[in-house]
């Protein structure tokens, strides 16, 4: 990788990190400054304190023991706490990049987020980093980076002096040229194999990527209670662990591969390193006979030119380890650091008590992102304040897409939607959603306290908590349980209750209920209830509603009876609008399907 685009990306990487752990790159910088120092101290003191003792110079000796001690014991403390430190930031840093990752997953716009593209992204910072170590890796690694190229910059200044020392010698061109012209071709092979290493290297993550990402999803079905049902009884285990079995054969044979290729050019490296050591000791051993250094200095100058050879040659794999780990860090950076909405309007929603919020769809045409066909098209509707509205059709006819649109989870391809006669787009998104209480078909319940789920925060009206379940039908029950509304639901992060399909319905209803806002929709409301908690339900349908809009999309026809108005949907398109009475006394769908669950009931 260029260095501009390896200091972009680390730019980048320091960015994303720095948001939680401000003291991050400093640590590394002046952490690796130090670590690479320490090693050169010993070293010179080292040479120096012997070339005392040759002379029987014992006071000087002493002194050059004393500050070489000092200055490796201070700063080994600093260097070892700094490291410290940085472990533990660099642990940290893990999870605060997945929380920047998880919060932008719901700030940004749910229609880009759901795109393969996006998901992608995250999957290949997730899984591409695996294999070679992720953001906890990248940190410590850049810190031994820096630390090696603080040593390959003081065994050069070293190696440069021995050189400086040698001029006048006679033998002085030949070795030099020796030594020079072996360092160079050093030089050039160890680049070329370390790339060689490194392209195996990203090889075996591109050809892991995918095993890697299948591996996780496996893990995650047959650890996922929820799956435990369906793979006893129809009993898929073994197919299962099958396929796993398949993925995790592939990836040993590329960490197989991978390590038989990069063990033999590691091999190599260490004998032409060896060799050119080998050459460094003849040179310096030349320098002494020739009287131009010192025993002490024999010492020094082998251990600099042994040190240059080796830490520059590690300092080219951790350079290249790093550079590339950056590449798949960075996805995180640009999606966290990616705009959140398309279009977000500023215009606050005007507080009505009168809840005189109507909306009008305007020739609205939509398709899917990355899809052809439209499953809605050229929709006019308006959606009368108070009124109880039915949205009725076959599966897939484009009831929900409709909802989504209206909740601005997805916008528009074509026409626009109307909020008092402004464009939606236009309205503050936060302000926007909190008009709306919404249960869809596939909602969510978490595992945290039942009246957190309800309020959906951490501060929770108990009182109204206890209001709405009662509403719900639900109270009751909710009152033997352990710790009551506080109780946990389901056991993923500990003790808790495990509810069934009914009643869960029956809390996400109750937490629109919560909401209070003055536009209610609900998808599929009560298909997991009993007829009677079914009955409950619709009977106080009013009085839960209050004086709100509700828009209801259900399949059971007797539920239009109660509502005001109902629109029938057909491929994507409305076919009737009207009354409960006005279309069931007409030839159409709505007859149809009304008839169809009539007959049972004759
Ligand atoms: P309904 O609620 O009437 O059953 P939907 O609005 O859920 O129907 O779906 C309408 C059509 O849109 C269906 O054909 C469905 O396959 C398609 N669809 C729904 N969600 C997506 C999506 N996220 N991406 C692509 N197509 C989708």
């Amino acid at each position: 990788m260029k260095f501009n685009n390896m200091m972009n990306y680390m730019k980048k990487f320091y960015r994303m990190i720095h948001k939680d752990h401000p003291r991050t790159l400093i640590y590394t910088i002046f952490g690796g400054i130090i670590h690479g120092i320490i090693p050169f101290i010993s070293l010179y003191y080292s040479s120096k304190i012997i070339d005392s003792l040759l002379l029987s110079d014992t006071d000087s000796a002493i002194v050059r023991i004393v500050i070489m001690l000092s200055l490796v014991l201070i700063l080994g403390c600093i260097d070892r706490a700094i490291y410290q430190a940085l472990t533990v930031i660099a642990d940290a840093s893990y999870y605060s990049v997945w929380k920047q990752t998880s919060h932008k997953a719901y700030v940004m716009e749910y229609e880009e987020f759901e795109k393969t593209e996006t998901m992608d992204k995250i999957r290949r910072a997730q899984n591409g980093s695996i294999g070679s170590g992720g953001v906890e890796s990248q940190i410590l690694d850049t810190h031994t980076m820096i630390g090696l190229l603080v040593s390959v910059f003081m065994s050069f200044i070293f190696t440069i002096q021995l050189f400086v020392r040698g001029i006048y010698s006679d033998n002085f061109i030949f070795y030099s040229c020796v030594i020079i012209f072996l360092f160079i071709v050093f030089f050039i092979f160890v680049n070329l194999v370390q790339k060689r290493m490194n392209q195996y290297e990203i090889e075996l993550n591109h050809r892991n990527e995918h095993g890697n990402s299948i591996s996780s999803y496996f893990i995650s079905i047959c650890l996922d209670v929820k799956n435990g049902k369906d793979i006893r009884l129809f009993k898929m285990t073994d197919m299962l662990l099958q396929i796993y079995k398949n993925i995790i054969d592939y990836v040993n044979k590329t960490f197989y591969d991978y390590a038989y290729k990069s063990g033999k050019d590691n091999a190599v490296i260490a004998f032409f390193t060896q060799l050119l050591a080998g050459f460094v000791y003849i040179y310096v051993g030349v320098s002494v006979l020739d009287g131009n250094i010192s025993i002490g200095d024999v010492l020094l100058y082998t251990g600099a030119i042994t040190s240059l050879a080796t830490n520059l040659n590690q300092f080219i794999a951790q350079y290249n380890g790093v550079a590339y780990r950056f590449e798949y860090l960075g996805n995180f950076e640009e999606f966290i650091s990616s705009k959140n909405m398309h279009y977000d309007g500023t215009l606050p929603i005007e507080k009505r008590d009168d809840h005189e919020y109507e909306f009008e769809f305007r020739n609205v045409s939509f398709k899917y992102p990355n899809t052809d066909h439209y499953v809605l098209r050229n929709i006019n509707l308006k959606l009368n304040v108070n009124n109880r509205i039915a949205i009725v059709g076959q599966n897939g006819a484009g009831k929900t897409t409709l909802i989504k649109l209206l909740c601005r989870l997805y916008e528009p391809t074509e026409g626009e939607i109307l909020l008092n006669g402004i464009n939606i787009e236009k309205y503050d998104y936060e302000e926007y959603t909190r008009i709306f209480s919404v249960v869809f078909q596939d909602f969510r319940l978490f595992p945290l306290p039942l009246d957190e789920n309800i309020a959906g925060s951490e501060e929770v009206d108990e009182e109204r908590c206890l209001e709405v379940l009662d509403q719900v039908g639900l109270k009751e029950k909710v009152m033997n349980w352990p710790q009551q509304q506080k109780t946990r639901l389901y056991k993923n992060l500990g003790d808790g209750i495990n509810v069934s399909g009914g009643e869960a319905q029956k809390i996400a209803i109750a937490r629109a209920l919560y909401k209070d806002a003055p536009f209610v929709i609900m998808d599929e409301p009560t298909a997991a209830l009993d007829p009677i908690a079914e009955s409950e339900i619709y009977e106080n349908f009013n009085e839960l509603i209050h004086n709100k809009t509700a828009i209801f999309i259900s399949h059971r026809m007797s539920s239009c009876k109660f509502c005001d108005e109902i629109i029938v949907f057909q491929d994507g398109e409305i076919i009737q609008h009207g009354t409960h009475n006005e279309l069931v006394e007409q030839e159409g769908l709505y007859h149809e399907l009304w008839n169809a669950q009539a007959q049972y009931y004759a």
